[in-house]
């Protein structure tokens, strides 16, 4: 179904209910996501867990790596059995209670509200992002410009819930903080529920339902996952059975990847796909490495630039000391700031030259992403030297990381609506959520080299990180892909 044309800066009118959704939804897990290691380092009493910064780190890297990964089952049970609608619907739903959960104050609330935050995204944001390029059909040029909207609506509500979250978690406590991101996704739900209708049927039904049969199959499938799931939580809690996080981190970077490996291989081989689709797919892998290689860089943000802006940046401006965390909330007000700037800039080189391909704006992100890693290579010399620096290196490296990523990540998503079969929709957003969770166990691997007893190693870090980005691009750029990308592009254009 086509949507209206009107509703929203000239979009479907559907845009705004998944805008706003998801903006929601993306105060609540951005808002609770800065809590989390601060959290559970605080010590017992300060209200906190008590943990090592090691275990901290490692539940962390789990916890994103997992909530990211669960949109492969979700984007699974919207396409064959419930359709995207009522997967957000749901989804929203559970994390709503997943953060309720996470206001109880108690260490065994505090995993399970997790587990349910996992869950529940897991179902939301695949099929949200799959749905916003539902809207447009094959041919709407608006496509691109609807998925950088979207994304300014995903930074919006980030930015909320870092102001929000930060100032109640100083202020109030942990816990106000916890039920902030529940009063978040519970605005979010009643916006969604309230604007429904503006979707006109967008993946109201599965788009690939199963038999009756397989349906059976699959939900008992899906309760034996749950039942299994609450027995082992139920294990770890009680300490019947003791976990280290550090060992599982390490397994779980491996696995996520294999997994990907498969799940691709399975759709691309046993997805009764036709010529073109199958070359589409394998353009779309490009699309994929390309991300999982950009988030393995970026998101030391939540890690190693997050420990520098602590230990070795002069946070005094005047008598005014700037929280760490906001360094955090530079890159969504970046992306805010810059997006309008974006969408104009490829509109313009477009219309004087031709209209930048996805290839070539994945390039610039990765080499763009790169070069703030140099830039962090000089500021860690001094950190290696004993000094602290001035704070502005740091608003270099998250001005360079941001404009990267609006080259590369909401063009990526919009690339993955128009090169993914319909009826792998839900899946192949899902495929492509994956690589965030491979990115974010990858950059936190490579964060683990981030010593604060052995500073003069901290240059060679980023260093490293600039080097692979840079081998990366080097590979991809000669791979065959790249035509792939383009010689698509160029057939849509002389369609
Ligand atoms: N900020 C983006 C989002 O929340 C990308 C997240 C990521 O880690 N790749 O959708």
């Amino acid at each position: 179904p086509q949507a209206g044309s009107d509703g929203f800066f000239g979009h479907p009118s559907g845009l705004k209910t998944l805008f706003f959704t998801e903006m929601w939804e993306r105060m609540s897990y951005y808002g609770m996501r800065m809590l989390l290691v601060l959290f559970m380092t605080a010590t017992l009493q300060e209200g906190g867990l008590g943990l090592t910064v090691a275990s901290a780190a490692a539940i962390y890297g789990l916890y994103t790596a997992s909530v990211y990964f669960m949109g492969l089952p979700g984007g699974w049970i919207s396409d064959r059995l419930i359709g995207g609608q009522k997967a957000v619907w749901y989804g929203g739903i559970i994390i709503m209670i997943g953060h309720i959960v996470l206001a109880i104050p108690s260490e065994y609330s505090f995993f399970i509200g997790l587990i349910l935050v996992i869950l529940g995204t897991g179902l939301l944001k695949p099929n949200i992002g799959a749905m916003v390029g539902m809207m447009y059909s094959d041919e709407d040029k608006r496509r691109d410009s609807g998925y950088a909207i979207y994304y300014m609506g995903i930074n919006i509500g980030s930015i909320i819930g870092y102001i929000v979250c930060g100032y109640l978690m100083e202020n109030q406590g942990w816990h106000y903080a916890f039920g902030a991101a529940a009063v978040g996704m519970a605005i979010g739900l009643i916006a969604y529920k309230k604007t429904l209708p503006d979707l006109n049927g967008v993946a109201e039904k599965p788009a690939n339902p199963m038999t009756p049969k397989g349906q059976k199959i699959s939900w008992s499938v899906i309760v034996a996952f749950l039942v299994v799931l609450t027995i082992t939580a139920g294990l770890v809690m009680t300490g019947t059975v003791v976990v280290d996080p550090i060992t599982i981190a390490e397994y779980v970077a491996v696995g996520f990847t294999l997994i990907f490996v498969l799940y691709y291989a399975a759709i691309f081989f046993l997805g009764e796909l036709n010529g073109s689709e199958k070359k589409r797919l394998l353009a779309l892998l490009l699309v994929c490495i390309a991300s999982a290689c950009f988030w393995s860089g970026f998101e030391q943000a939540g890690s190693s630039l997050n420990l520098f802006a602590r230990d070795y940046t002069d946070r005094m401006i005047g008598s005014f000391e700037v929280p760490t965390g906001w360094f955090q909330s530079l890159n969504s007000f970046f992306i805010i700031l810059l997006s309008p700037f974006f969408a104009a800039l490829w509109i313009n080189i477009g219309k004087r030259f031709v209209s930048p391909g996805y290839g070539i704006k994945a390039a610039f992100g990765l080499i763009i992403m790169g070069s703030g890693f140099i830039v962090m290579f000089f500021a860690a010399q001094y950190a290696a030297a004993g000094m602290k620096v001035a704070p502005y290196w740091l608003v270099a490296v998250y001005f360079l990381h941001t404009v990267g990523e609006l080259c590369l990540s909401p063009v990526a998503l919009s690339a993955v609506s128009k090169l993914a079969p319909r009826r792998f929709a839900g899946q192949m957003m899902g495929v492509f959520v994956l690589t965030y969770s491979i990115g974010n166990i990858i950059s936190g691997l490579l964060a683990g080299n981030f010593d604060p007893n052995n500073v003069e190693q901290i240059p060679n870090l980023y260093a490293q990180i600039t080097v692979f980005s840079i081998v990366i691009l080097l590979i991809s750029l000669k791979s065959r892909f790249w035509e792939t990308v383009t010689e698509e592009e160029n057939k849509e254009k002389a369609a």
